[in-house]
């Protein structure tokens, strides 16, 4: 019928807008090279904040003894403790606990979350038992993951640039979060230092160095996106403070916030940006990441309701609401595998009460899914190119079997199967089979909570 016909050409519209060619993927990657050189060189100098970490070396191996981490970055957060053995002994022993944040804490007072962290702490704290041993008299040290863009001023301070992933409260921003985070632990008398300060993407490139020597670069696709990776030095022109002895810099990229006219952005897309609470910012990561995808999704099948009635002659309302329809909903409908996709039927009718759809309307919204899902893993490819092109590793030099290890994590990356191997199917297309060989993508299962440790391990007040 016209109706279906118009449904189709809506789809079809958005699929074209949305394609990444491997040609145009080679220049989002290519733009992304450029932008880490012009952040690099100077602040301010790009869309790519290239944020100094502090974190000039990375785990050993020899980390001893007891320690915390904290991991703020999304919806949950994790406290986690650790007993570090050394070289011989490595992690003997490891707890954590989740909590989730309350919604209304995300966008309320910094006094009210900070609170709420260190209460979460402490109690956890208390729970310390058989097989953790704080070396007596010492005060316990904590590595803080937190996951927002920070300007640091030390590898254990740092002020908050702004928030994103769905956060938004006012009076952090300019602060220096350890601070904040220091007096909510006083308020409740909670002893307790924090050693480092790092993001989640430094935290993984910790972790996953610890378990292997060859990881460069550490990529998270979770709520949202970012990466960082292992610099030389002197490679960093806006960097005036002493040469580290290693000779190396790790860098926090921030490229949720990478942008450039060769991304393939839709008017799903702006529409998006504009409703969001950070309009202009972070447009990578908001077609990418695990908090925006589904509602890609929820928006196209909103314009093909309203322009083709596509779920029949009224739009359903819950379709009109903001991120009603979730990534991991998302990807359950994209997994679907069953032979009338009774599982799209069931997200239909469970959560936007959409009933009684044809097997074909099904089909079409696994496509849809599939397109969103596709755009998101192969910008993230190309991201990862760009990174290797930046360390030179993008290429084999002769004789050399050199191995690059790149981190990842993050809840998209670990539960969103056909997302992660696309992504990882497009990075071996980018760089051709024999460069492939040398570069690997290894799962670094909480590496993040586990490397904030070890870096508040090696920047104990003790050693
Ligand atoms: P955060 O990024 O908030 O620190 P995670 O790394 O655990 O936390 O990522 C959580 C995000 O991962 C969720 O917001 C969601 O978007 C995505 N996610 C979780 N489970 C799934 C899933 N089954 N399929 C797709 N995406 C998922
Ligand atoms: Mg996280």
């Amino acid at each position: 019928s016209g109706k279906w016909a118009r449904a189709m050409a809506v789809l079809r519209e958005f699929e074209e807008k949305c394609s990444t060619p491997i040609g145009k993927l080679k220049q989002v990657a290519d733009a992304m090279t450029v932008e880490m050189h012009a952040g690099l060189a100077s602040e301010g100098g790009s869309k790519l904040k290239m944020l100094i970490s502090y974190v000039d070396n990375l785990p050993t191996g020899d980390e001893k003894g007891l320690f915390y981490a904290l991991d703020l970055g999304g919806t949950n957060f994790r406290v986690l403790r650790v007993q570090l053995g050394g070289k011989s002994g490595r992690v003997v022993k490891q707890e954590f606990d989740e909590v989730s944040i309350p919604p209304h804490l995300m966008i309320g007072s910094s006094e009210a979350l900070f609170d709420f962290i260190a209460a979460a702490l402490a109690k956890f704290v208390a729970e310390e038992g058989e097989g953790f041993h704080p070396a007596p008299g010492r005060q316990r040290e904590l590595g803080f993951t937190f996951s927002f863009p920070v300007r640091q001023l030390s590898i254990s301070s740092g002020t908050l640039i702004k928030w994103t992933k769905g956060f938004n409260i006012q009076d952090t921003v300019g602060q220096d979060v350890v601070a904040e985070l220091t007096r909510a632990m006083e308020r409740i008398g909670l002893d307790m230092r924090v050693a480092a300060l790092v993001n989640d993407t430094i935290g993984t490139l910790a972790g996953g160095r610890y378990t292997n020597q060859d990881v460069v670069a550490a990529v998270i696709l979770g709520t949202g996106t970012n990466a960082a990776y292992v610099e030389r030095a002197h490679a960093i022109p806006k960097w005036h403070g002493l040469l580290p002895k290693s000779g190396e810099m790790v860098i926090n990229m921030e490229w949720g916030n990478f942008r450039s006219s060769h991304l393939p952005l839709t008017e799903y897309d702006q529409g998006l940006d504009v409703e969001s609470l950070n309009p202009g910012e972070q447009i990578f990561e908001k077609m990418i990441s695990g908090m925006y995808l589904g509602d890609i999704v929820r928006r196209v099948l909103c314009k093909m309701a309203e322009e083709a009635e596509f779920f029949g002659d009224t739009v359903p309302p819950k379709l009109k609401v903001p991120f009603i329809l979730r990534t991991p909903d998302m990807s359950a409908m994209h997994h679907d595998t069953s032979p009338d996709l009774k599982v799209v039927a069931s997200k239909l009718k469970d959560i936007l009460e959409i009933s009684n759809t044809s097997l074909k309307t099904r089909k079409t919204i696994v496509e849809l899914c599939d397109i969103v899902a596709t755009r998101g893993a192969r910008l993230s490819a190309a991201g990862i190119l760009g990174i290797l092109k930046k360390l030179g590793r993008d290429t084999v030099k002769d004789g050399e079997k050199q191995k690059s290890v790149i981190a990842l994590d993050g809840g998209l990356y670990e539960h969103y199967t056909k997302f992660r191997s696309s992504m990882e199917k497009t990075l071996k297309e980018l760089l051709g089979e024999e460069v492939a060989a040398s570069i690997l993508i290894e799962h670094s299962n909480d590496g993040s909570g586990i490397g904030a440790a070890l870096l508040a391990a090696s920047h104990s007040q003790y050693l």
